[in-house]
């Protein structure tokens, strides 16, 4: 059997361990913080926003914002039906609900004019995730959101390195939640960022990250209402730290598979890769082939092809409306017709040519 191709894996040097062994020996005291502080800066200055938020997950980062916006009981947040379970968790919890509207065919992204026409009296926000990378249609959205008072976040989960008109996602809308699970193209372990440059926002988010605790108050063991505990330890801090001093070239490895897959697969009629419309850059986290319906190629066979040569590729995400905890939508004609003509393929910093020769020859293989 050939050598297994992950599909994803940290990139992990001697800075991260020797940061990550600095706090667990000495980060502690009057230290307990060095690390966080210095991660939650560099990585507002990295996206260009006032503040940023270190939190325990992306989930965590979205539960917090959409509570800091208020959102609760009977209110409505518009996203696209494609998604990864994560984005809608936190919506249910607020008490509120989530409306899934139809993906674009070439983004796989929430589509304007869906959102726009599933806006009720009870919307509270519109959720952008941009997924694998790719960028929502944000000048849209935010004209929407304008005209209707409507906040728009980003679930920049996928899309660290991904620029619109030369700003970073997660650094455009009402605020942005970042993850730094270990499949991510920047990871802590587990791990997460709120950011925003809103000051109301952050003040809000801040006292509800705490417990509850505002920042202004001096008594001890004090909460002024009840917040929620999502924090990053400081040990995950000193690892971000060190990706984060990285980053540039962990983006740079990332776009450069993007674009080896693109320039082994540029011949193939009826395949699509990510695409990377010209006033954004894609931080391309996760390259994604969708076979166009004329190729006849299934999900099915796709599985069966990658594990045959033993790589792990994953399929595209469901629709949410078809998972049994929400109402099927299946006018989400895009969101339930792509997913069985596609796959995620392998990325990761230290993926080589042969890797990418591998995988590429079982798609070219399939069509
Ligand atoms: C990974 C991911 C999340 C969840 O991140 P966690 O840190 O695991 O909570 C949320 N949204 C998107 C789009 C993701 O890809």
């Amino acid at each position: 059997m050939k050598p297994r191709i992950l599909y994803t894996k940290p990139s992990i040097t001697e800075l991260e361990t020797r940061y990550a062994a600095d706090a667990a020996a000495n980060g502690w005291g009057e230290r307990c913080y060095e690390y966080l502080t210095r991660f939650e800066k560099g990585f507002a200055a990295h996206l260009g926003t006032k503040y940023a938020i270190a939190t325990s997950s992306c989930t965590g980062a979205l539960h917090l914002g959409m509570a800091g916006l208020g959102i609760g009981a009977n209110d409505e947040v518009i996203l696209a039906d494609t998604n990864w379970i994560a984005s809608a968790a936190p919506i249910v919890h607020l008490g509120a609900t989530p409306v899934f509207v139809d993906i674009l065919p070439d983004s796989w992204c929430l589509d304007p004019k869906h959102v726009e026409r599933a806006i009720t009296p009870r919307t509270r926000a519109i959720l952008a995730v941009h997924l694998y990378g790719n960028l929502c249609d944000l000048d849209a959205l935010l004209d929407i959101g304008k005209r209707h008072g409507l906040p728009v976040i980003e679930d920049a989960a996928e899309a660290i390195g991904s620029q619109h008109r030369g700003r970073r996602a997660g650094s455009i809308g009402a605020f942005g939640a970042f993850s730094f699970h270990g499949t991510k193209t920047l990871t802590t372990g587990e791990g997460g960022m709120f950011v925003t440059s809103d000051d109301t926002l952050f003040d809000r988010v801040l006292t509800l990250s705490n417990h509850g605790r505002s920042r202004g108050q001096v008594r001890q063991f004090w909460a002024d209402a009840v917040g929620f505990k999502y924090k990053m330890s400081n040990l995950q801090a000193a690892m971000g730290c060190a990706q984060l001093e990285r980053i540039e070239q962990l983006i740079a490895r990332k776009r450069a598979i993007l674009a080896g897959y693109r320039a082994r697969l540029t011949s193939l009629p009826g395949v699509s890769l990510n695409p990377e419309p010209s006033h954004t850059v894609n931080g391309s986290w996760m390259p994604t082939a969708v076979f166009a319906p004329e190729t006849g190629v299934t999900r099915e066979q796709l599985q069966i092809a990658f594990a045959a040569e033993n790589i792990d590729a994953r399929v595209f995400f469901w629709p949410l409306s078809g998972l049994p905890m929400f109402e099927p939508k299946r006018q989400n004609q895009h969101a339930w017709d792509i997913p069985g003509r596609a796959i995620n393929l392998p990325s990761y910093h230290d993926l080589t040519d042969d890797d990418l020769d591998r995988v590429a020859a079982v798609i070219l293989r399939c069509v």
